[in-house]
């Protein structure tokens, strides 16, 4: 089997495990690969090897990539978006994953009604309050969805975390437990965008139904991202 192909299914298997513990079904968590920094071409072996969604961080590089592979892949943006990006990344990126701020929704809201385009989104919670990292607080949240759930072009589709980077995955696992907790209390329908190479399993087991998974797909990336 090709490399990608054995990791894939690498991925896959450890997901269906982490679905058995916590008693879910392994429909309920979709595998986002990450492709970003890998080149077109190593997309489209995993895409041979039946994986269908993947993940972009960046606009000219992910754009690129779009426009040279299959219409049939399903592309997701998940770096930070500026916003003089949104226009060139909404006709290739159909589901946002980092919005993270009001400001923000309403420019992508605005440019995707220009364009006759309905973006999913999900709104990225900053659960630890780092400075680093964009996201409506805790506090901010409930009001935050109110008032994206208002704009007419956006679909609020889930909750994003990143939490804190940890040595043990296990110590990420109260900061998925907390973006369920508010999922399940404020967006009863809505999903769970959590869970990256090193600790997917524990987001699985606290309900995430889509984890990013890029260097444990496609190898370690050249510069940090
Ligand atoms: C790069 C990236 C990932 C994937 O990270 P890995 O550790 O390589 O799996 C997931 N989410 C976001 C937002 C990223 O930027």
């Amino acid at each position: 089997m090709p490399e990608i192909a054995a990791r894939l299914a690498e991925i896959r298997r450890r997901m269906d495990a982490a679905c058995r513990r916590a008693s879910r079904s392994v429909e309920e968590v979709t595998l986002l690969a990450v492709s970003k920094t890998f080149p077109a071409a190593v997309v489209a072996e995993a895409s041979e090897a039946g994986q269908r969604h993947f993940g972009e961080s960046r606009q000219q590089e992910g754009c690129a990539k779009v426009e040279e592979l299959p219409a049939s892949l399903n592309w997701h943006f998940i770096g930070r978006l500026q916003r003089n990006k949104v226009r060139k990344v909404l006709p290739a990126f159909p589901v946002l994953h980092s919005i993270d701020s009001l400001r923000l929704a309403a420019h992508v809201d605005r440019i995707a009604g220009e364009l006759g385009l309905k973006p999913s989104v999900y709104l990225e919670v900053d659960l630890a309050g780092e400075d680093s990292k964009g996201g409506f607080s805790e506090a901010e949240l409930e009001a935050a969805i109110h008032e994206v759930g208002c704009l007419s072009n956006l679909s609020i589709v889930g909750l994003m975390a990143i939490p804190p980077a940890v040595d043990d995955p296990e110590d990420s696992r109260p900061w998925f437990a907390r973006a369920r907790e508010l999922r399940d209390a404020l967006l009863p329908d809505g999903g769970l965008s959590m869970g990256m190479s090193g600790d997917f399993e524990v987001a699985i087991e606290e309900g995430s139904t889509i984890v990013r998974v890029g260097s444990s797909i496609f190898g370690r990336r050249e510069a940090a991202q």
